[in-house]
């Protein structure tokens, strides 16, 4: 796989407590924090702790314990966000930006919950 991985990178950072985080949950192998400029009235942000760079780098290299560990996490969040859909919330919207293309900024992959707001279709 042709990903090299920059340890400089901010999320990096966060994960070695060089930068502060405002933590929502954390798991053996994955992170939740609240995104420092949020796009919703609900915007958190779920990181594995591994070296990861994309959604697809992720998915095709980390372990199958990091993977549900990974998951796992995200769907507590959608919990501690009152979104679910099958528990009475109003829904939410999971965004993965992967590279050129997707205007990635953050080179340690990321899925994005944005919640509290109605999204129109993509
Ligand atoms: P991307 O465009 O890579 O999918 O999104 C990166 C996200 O990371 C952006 O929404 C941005 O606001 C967020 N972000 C960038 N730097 C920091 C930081 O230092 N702390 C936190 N909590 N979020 C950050």
């Amino acid at each position: 796989m042709a990903y090299s991985y920059d340890d400089q990178n901010i999320f990096a950072r966060i994960l070695r407590g060089e930068i502060p985080n405002q933590t929502v949950l954390e798991s053996e192998h994955a992170l939740a924090f609240r995104d420092i400029h949020p796009q919703a009235p609900e915007h958190v942000l779920v990181i594995p702790k591994g070296r990861y760079v994309t959604f697809d780098h992720f998915a095709l290299e980390a372990s199958a314990e990091e993977i549900v560990d990974f998951h796992r996490l995200a769907g507590q969040v959608c919990t501690l966000m009152g979104v679910q859909p099958g528990a009475g919330g109003l829904g939410y919207r999971t965004i993965s930006n992967a590279g050129e293309h997707s205007a990635q900024e953050v080179p340690h992959y990321h899925v994005h919950i944005l919640g509290g707001a109605r999204w129109g279709r993509c």
